[in-house]
């Protein structure tokens, strides 16, 4: 039994859709689901994009000041870093990357075949801009489910019911990759202060008093400052599969420039003389 009947529901804000954009020198084809251009809309989250690509792919590139979550829905991901990381990642794994004060890394399609990911954007404080970098890769097959009538949730980080996921937070983060059958229904806790949305991978359902389907992203009401819950039912013929993310938000100011996002202009103008003088590791062959 989880508690969570008795928590007030929490409303949806609004319902988006991805824009889809071409290919360009990156990637087969391209769609943003969060658009980076207002951090204080979506905080403590800055951007969602979707991603289909064969060759070239993300080539070595930097990044400083936030975590990284990629997850694959379909084909396989290969990621390198330049301390030594490595990996290949396939449909529902999720790469949780924390840059911190700077590393080099590459996201190519495995042996080339067209990989679809998505990559969100989690600003980190101002206290921990300059952590150690890291990576959690977190397998589906080894995530905690949480399961009931008609429903699977697997768990990445944060909770679901009882069921806690492992990833190591900076931000107090929930993420979870839910499954719901045609006419069953899920109600999934939101923790207090946390801010967020839903993005529709397959199917269609009720989010709250909403509707929305594959390729739409629910936003949630701001937090009224307690815990609530939000009810999702699978309303159409064929799974509902979904992912949440939620997070406590930040509240300071955000300075994006490229792969760096800090507070200030000049700790960007610091992050590129950096980066420009090898400090974020040597740029591998
Ligand atoms: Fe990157």
């Amino acid at each position: 039994m989880t508690t969570t009947h008795s928590l007030p529901s929490r409303g949806i804000e609004s319902v988006t859709d991805r824009t889809l954009i071409g290919a360009d020198s990156q990637v087969d084809k391209k769609a943003i689901v969060l658009p980076p251009g207002d951090p204080s809309a979506t905080d403590p989250f800055l951007a969602l994009m979707e991603d289909w690509f064969s060759t070239v792919g993300f080539d070595w590139h930097p990044h400083r000041g936030i975590e990284t979550i990629t997850y694959v829905l379909d084909g396989e991901l290969q990621h390198r870093d330049n301390r030594g990381g490595h990996g290949v990642l396939a449909a529902g794994d999720v790469q949780w990357m924390t840059a911190g004060r700077g590393l080099l890394h590459a996201e190519t399609a495995f042996e080339g075949r067209q990989v679809h990911t998505l990559q969100l954007w989690l600003n980190l404080p101002a206290a921990d801009k300059l952590v150690e970098p890291g990576y959690q890769d977190l397998r589906a097959a080894a995530m905690p489910l949480r399961t009931g009538p008609g429903y699977v949730v697997k768990v990445f980080s944060g909770r679901s019911g009882d069921v806690v996921g492992p990833a190591r937070n900076h931000v107090p983060v929930t993420m979870i990759d839910a499954t719901v059958d045609p006419g069953a229904t899920v109600e999934q806790e939101i923790p207090s202060h946390q801010e967020g949305f839903a993005y529709i991978l397959r199917g269609n359902g009720e989010f709250g008093r909403d509707t929305a389907h594959s390729g739409q992203a629910v936003h949630l009401e701001p937090s009224p400052g307690e815990p609530t819950a939000l009810q999702v039912r699978n309303t159409g013929a064929e799974p509902l599969h979904f992912l949440l993310w939620t997070g406590v938000p930040l509240h300071e100011p955000v300075a994006m420039g490229g792969p760096f996002v800090m507070n200030t202009r000049a700790e960007l103008e610091q992050a590129v003389r950096d980066y420009q003088a090898g400090e974020f590791g040597p740029m591998p062959k």
